[in-house]
């Protein structure tokens, strides 16, 4: 009977569409990416400590090219200061050699401040280093048990389809085309049972014209559609 070989259909596609829909919501699936998040933070902060590190040393390396300048301009300042007379000439040097000290003790303040960071950043960087390999092989182990899950669905879509194309084979084009409607109209299940002269589908009666020519239609080993939602009915 067409409408069996319907009926079987509906049940493996149906059976299909449950297997897509957990293999989109396995728990390997949240699991793996909750492996790979965390694998991922720690290289993003490892890469972001790099980059703050290699600031810090540029950071240091100028602030000493700095102080050798300042050093030579205070060893400048002080040799002019020995030659000068006129007090206010020598007022203005003095001058200029506190705000050179005043600049050098900056640059040493500054200096202390970057290389403490420095060494609370490599101690964290060493942290999340040591934390790499087992998150590593935390997020390979939670790829492979989602691997293994998807595969053993594929597996079971595999030879449905097997079925279904099986099935399918004894349709033709139009009855096919009709199936595939209903399908996308209703959710994926296209086909719905007379419960007397009510659709299970839409809950709806037949009048007697069309629960007579459904029930024709029937007979003659063809497939009648509800008159109300396009459902497939199926005796
Ligand atoms: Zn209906």
């Amino acid at each position: 009977m067409l409408s069996d070989d319907l009926v079987a259909l509906q049940e493996v596609d149906t059976a299909i569409d449950q297997l897509g829909f957990r293999r989109a919501r396995l728990p390997e699936r949240e699991a793996a990416a909750a492996a790979a998040s965390q694998r991922d933070v720690s290289r993003k902060r490892a890469a972001a400590i790099a980059a703050r590190q290699a600031e810090i040393e540029a950071a240091v390396a100028a602030a000493e090219k700095e102080g050798a300048d300042l050093t030579r301009q205070r060893e400048r300042l002080q040799a002019q200061l020995k030659t000068v007379i006129a007090p206010r000439e020598a007022e203005a040097l003095m001058h200029e050699l506190e705000t050179i000290a005043a600049r050098r003790d900056a640059l040493d303040d500054a200096e202390l401040e970057h290389l403490e960071e420095d060494a609370r950043l490599a101690g964290e960087l060493a942290e999340v280093e040591a934390a790499v390999p087992a998150q590593d092989d935390a997020q390979a182990a939670a790829a492979a048990a989602l691997a293994a899950a998807e595969a053993e669905i594929d597996a079971e879509v595999a030879t449905l389809t097997e079925r279904r194309n099986e099935l399918v084979g004894r349709f033709d084009a139009s009855a096919l085309a009709d199936y595939e409607a209903a399908r996308r109209h209703h959710g994926g299940v296209a086909i719905a049972r007379l419960d007397g002269r009510q659709c299970t589908g839409c809950h709806m009666d037949l009048s007697t014209s069309e629960f007579e020519r459904v029930k024709a239609t029937a007979a003659s080993d063809a497939i009648a559609e509800c008159p109300n939602c396009g459902r497939l009915l199926v005796p």
